[in-house]
């Protein structure tokens, strides 16, 4: 049995001039005033007009046809552009969602019309969604969801509480997962994703506010919403293959390890200007971030040949999101600085934002725990 496949990845040398292109507009952008660099901005960084600019240069929608609004350029290319915007501490959280893991689960399952109705602006960097899977009571064990869905005219209604909704409060589309036949001897049966347009008068979101005050994610209750057939996402009781697919996009990606990555540059600028032992440290950090790199390109790889590399990602998502809290702690311990979030010190505020972000890093998208039961299945030993 092939327990691992992280064939090696040799970027194809056109990417070069695309990495190039992304870091020179990146570097523009930040003299322009445009934006300021920030740790875990994949998750905190909501700009829409930044969204706009990215779109207006295609690098939005990159995994998308071109009859859709999108570039075609493919899972490598999309990858490049990912790790130079993660790498600048770009604010890109309003497209994030959209672009991961909605749009690509639209072209995979959607109708034609859903498809024409919400990839073009995905693409522009204009639509932005939000993800209803977790509730009050279920996370790790999403087919347990409560949030229901009971047949009439035309359509569903729709009621429940999901909770930690990352940026439903701005988004323009949520997908929901919610349960529509009882649960049989397969507790993954009868579970259905809807598409549901914000805002909506039935959709009561309030805030949940995270460590450092920030507005983020939500509690998003669903009161008796009616939901066309048309916005059904895929097929009535094939929620949980979907969402699977979905959840393989979600954590394979290089933001598992690269969310406190603009710490680490800063630090070593830093650093490497004061006296110590710094150079073995960071050195490590170094050494291993480029091993996790190559682990997360090998993914984005056998992805871009239409593989599902579900083990291999869950492998990569574990060790890159403790990775991006080693990162933290040992610039927490090297550097006399006293974390600051309104410094103007690069170092000091993204110190400062990364430890409070820190407690998500191995939560969100799927706990480490359950990642690791993951991979305990594949080897036969759970
Ligand atoms: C920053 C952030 C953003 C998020 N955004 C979204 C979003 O947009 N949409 C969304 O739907 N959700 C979102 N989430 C929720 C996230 O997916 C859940 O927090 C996560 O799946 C864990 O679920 P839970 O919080 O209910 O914890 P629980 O499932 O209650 O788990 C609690 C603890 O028990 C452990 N545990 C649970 N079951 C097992 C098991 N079988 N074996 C071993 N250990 C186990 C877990 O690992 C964890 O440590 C977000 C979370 C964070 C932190």
């Amino acid at each position: 049995m092939t327990l691992w496949n992280l064939e090696p990845v040799d970027l194809p040398e056109d990417l070069g001039e695309l990495r190039h292109e992304v870091r020179e507009f990146l570097a523009d952008d930040i003299r322009k005033g445009g934006f300021k660099p920030h740790c875990d901005q994949w998750l905190g960084g909501w700009d829409e007009a930044f969204s706009r600019r990215l779109g207006a240069r295609g690098w939005i929608g990159m995994a998308f046809p071109k009859a859709y609004g999108g570039s075609a350029a493919g899972a490598l290319a999309r990858f490049v552009v990912t790790e130079e915007l993660l790498a600048a501490g770009a604010p890109v959280a309003a497209h994030w969602i959209a672009d991961r893991q909605s749009g690509p689960g639209l072209l995979k399952f959607g109708s034609e019309e859903q498809r024409q109705t919400y990839l073009p602006g995905i693409a522009r960097g204009e639509r932005f969604f939000a993800v209803g899977l977790s509730e009050p009571d279920t996370g790790s064990d999403l087919a347990s969801v409560r949030t229901h869905g009971t047949r009439t005219e035309g359509g569903w209604r729709v009621s429940g509480t999901k909770v930690w909704t990352s940026g439903a409060h701005h988004a323009h589309t949520m997908v929901v997962l919610a349960r529509t036949a009882p649960a049989t001897s397969d507790r993954h049966d009868g579970l259905t994703q809807f598409i549901i347009d914000l805002p909506n008068i039935d959709v009561h979101i309030r805030p949940i506010y995270l460590l450092t005050g920030e507005h983020h994610f939500n509690e998003v209750v669903l009161d008796d919403v009616f939901v066309p057939d048309a916005n059904v996402l895929g097929r009535v009781g094939a929620g949980w293959t979907q969402v699977t697919s979905e959840l393989a996009m979600e954590r394979s990606g290089p933001e598992r390890l690269l969310s406190t990555f603009p710490l680490l540059a800063a630090s070593i600028d830093h650093l490497a200007r004061s006296v110590g032992d710094h150079e073995d440290r960071l050195g490590a950090l170094v050494a291993r971030l480029w091993s996790l790199r190559q682990m997360s390109l090998a993914v984005a790889g056998r992805l871009e040949a239409g593989e599902a590399p579900a083990v291999e990602a869950a492998a990569v998502k574990d060790l890159g999101t403790r990775f991006e809290s080693l990162i933290t702690e040992t610039v927490r311990l090297l550097s006399p600085t006293t974390p600051d979030r309104d410094s103007d010190d690069a170092l000091t505020y993204m110190l400062a934002e990364s430890i409070l972000h820190s407690p998500g890093f191995t939560l969100r998208g799927g706990t480490n725990e359950i990642l690791r039961g993951v991979i305990a299945k594949e080897l036969g030993i759970r």
